[in-house]
């Protein structure tokens, strides 16, 4: 099983921001060149981040780009099923659609495969990926650390034409919509 891409960018900016100090707010674009991804594609993953409530956009000098609490230790299973979407792992509805698929017991088996694949990272958090205490043996932690340092206030200093042009010149170039607190996804703050 492959995941979009979509969702791979969305993994490393949450693990990107996750191993950030407190006053590291760094700007989408900062994000997606610590990456290694497109500024376009980063900015449009994290509109969605935001949606979901795994990463805030601070307001203000020092402004810019943070991971949120329920981004921090949300379930990753839950994270990943909500960046995924639901369906089938093979286009059985495509046009034209499979005509197998009324009685297809393989269709039946990818759900349950697709689902299997989810809940083996229901136990693990963004927060588990960079601290080395997930399962895998790998701690992404130190070389997350190593990317490009953001430096404190960095929205200040950002002078890329999208962050120029906007109207609200003061706010981060965060690429989506600048919120107070996490969106209204299912990741936001209980009420
Ligand atoms: S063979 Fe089964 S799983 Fe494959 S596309 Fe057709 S209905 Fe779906």
């Amino acid at each position: 099983m492959r995941l979009t891409k979509s969702t791979d960018i969305a993994l490393r900016i949450a693990m990107r921001l996750a191993v950030l100090d407190e006053d590291q707010t760094p700007t989408t674009r900062e994000v997606a060149e610590a990456v290694g991804v497109p500024y376009n594609h980063a900015a449009k993953v994290v509109s969605r981040l935001q949606h979901l409530g795994i990463v805030e956009a601070r307001r203000g000098r020092g402004g810019g780009l943070a991971l949120t609490a329920a981004g921090r230790t949300g379930s990753l299973g839950r994270i990943v099923r909500e960046l995924e979407g639901v369906g089938d792992v093979v286009g059985c509805e495509d046009e034209p659609p499979c005509p197998l698929r009324h009685s297809c017991r393989l269709r039946g088996a990818l759900r349950r495969a697709q689902e299997a694949f989810y809940a083996s990272l229901d136990p693990l958090t963004v927060d588990d990926l960079v601290s080395g205490e997930g399962d895998g043996g790998g701690d992404a932690g130190p070389v997350l650390l190593g990317l490009p340092v953001v430096p404190v206030a960095s929205a200040v200093s950002d002078t890329s034409p999208a962050s120029a042009a906007s109207p609200a010149s003061a706010l981060p170039d965060t690429g989506a919509v600048p919120s107070g607190p996490p969106g209204p996804g299912p990741f936001g703050p209980s009420a």
